[in-house]
């Protein structure tokens, strides 16, 4: 694993269709100082307001991961770009947009990735700051079931069943690096049943979607001409989301992941339970001796307290450059 923290040697910008609300969104990601996170800038508004990738920050997680900031200044659907940062190694980053969705691209996070190998990464002064399980972490909710596990480096394992031929039961297992993400992880994209898609736009969301961003499933099969990237797509999108929920801890986590019939909803909650289990982790930053990787015990962090998520990088938090934090 590495043990420094990056960021991005220069700003690149690319523009893109909010999934749900069907406008044209203009995103920029800039490179940040160290220790500073990933953060999200509303370029839209008279006072830039900043929300931290974090997940204290989580508001929704109805079809899609939601963070805001305490005036409800929103912004939705962070999973694939937040997986894009994670999966390349990009610690720190500030991401503006004029808009309060992401822009879904093809559905995956395959564009983000390519966005961002138009500039370098860039290695800064500090030793990556790692969440390192330590005991078995759980929750179930019926069929739906998420743990993590210790394991050296993050492991992530999802199992889905669908009751269509097509998806049925499908498991997928990756030990995340830069190479395995890009390689079998990033251009997976989304999906959805066409009765359901025609239920939402009747609700007046997935306004923007269509067969160029999302597979889209009937009775008889994929509707998209060129079907699937892989056979198991559907199962490798679900790595992606759970990647890209993760990422809002804020740190990279090493542990082993194992999600069932999971979504958004039951990531939060297995990232609440680890908030609420300090001595189920420690708190480490990674530092390099003798060429080797080592870990050093920093601080263990606080408990929550109540339903109050401490974040676990806010105290330390470097300020993002050039945006000061306000309420709009
Ligand atoms: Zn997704």
């Amino acid at each position: 694993m590495e043990t420094c923290q990056y960021t991005i040697n220069k700003k690149v910008s690319f523009a893109g269709v909010g999934l749900h609300s069907g406008k044209r969104v203009k995103l920029a990601i800039k490179p940040a100082k160290l220790n500073s996170g990933i953060c999200f800038v509303r370029s839209d508004l008279d006072c830039k307001v900043t929300i931290p990738a974090s997940m204290d920050r989580i508001v929704d997680t109805f079809l899609a991961t939601t963070i805001s900031n305490d005036d409800n200044v929103r912004i939705s659907t962070t999973e694939h770009l937040m997986a894009a940062l994670y999966g390349l190694g990009i610690d720190n980053a500030v991401i503006e947009l004029d808009s309060d969705e992401v822009p879904i691209m093809d559905g995956s996070a395959g564009p983000f990735v390519r966005m961002l190998s138009k500039v370098e990464r860039r290695q800064q002064k500090a030793g990556k700051r790692v969440i390192k399980i330590t005991k078995e972490i759980s929750c179930k909710n019926g069929d739906k079931e998420i743990r993590i596990l210790p394991h050296d480096g993050l492991k992530l394992t999802c199992e889905i069943d669908f009751d269509h031929s097509l998806i049925q039961n499908q498991s997928y297992t990756i030990e995340v690096s830069p190479e395995k993400f890009i390689k079998e992880i990033a251009s997976a994209r989304t999906f959805g049943f066409l009765d359901e898609v025609e239920k939402l736009r009747a609700n007046g969301l997935a306004l923007g979607g269509s067969l160029e961003n999302a597979i889209v499933v009937d009775s008889n099969g994929v509707l998209n001409d060129g079907g699937l990237r892989f056979t198991d797509e559907f199962v490798r999108h679900k790595v992606l989301d759970l990647l890209g929920d993760l990422a809002l801890l804020g740190c990279p986590l090493q542990g082993h992941v194992i999600a069932r019939k999971s979504g958004h909803a039951q990531h939060f909650e297995l990232m609440k339970e680890i908030a609420a289990h300090p001595d189920c982790w420690e708190f480490v930053t990674l530092e390099k001796s003798d060429q080797k990787a080592v870990l050093k015990r920093v601080v263990k962090s606080r408990k929550a307290t109540g339903n109050k998520i401490l974040p676990f990088l806010m105290p330390t938090r470097n300020p993002v450059n050039g945006a000061v934090p306000c309420s709009a």
